[in-house]
């Protein structure tokens, strides 16, 4: 008899911004990044308090913490 393993559905993964879970989006860094965040990270004017934000987070993914 086959033995069937547990199929295990991909339910989307918590956004590293926003950290909300999302279908859809990116993985960077081993961490997961939605779709909408992307697109606020690429649409954000750099020095902004926003962009800051953004970029203390995407540091944070690079070296784990
Ligand atoms: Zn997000």
């Amino acid at each position: 008899m086959k033995k069937t393993g547990v199929i295990r559905v991909q339910m989307g993964q918590t956004c590293l911004i926003c950290e909300t879970r999302k279908l859809q989006g990116f993985n960077l860094f081993n961490s997961f990044v939605c779709e909408t965040c992307e697109q606020k990270i690429v649409t954000t004017e750099a020095g902004t308090e926003e962009y800051t934000e953004y970029v203390h987070k995407m540091r944070g993914m690079m070296t784990g913490h």
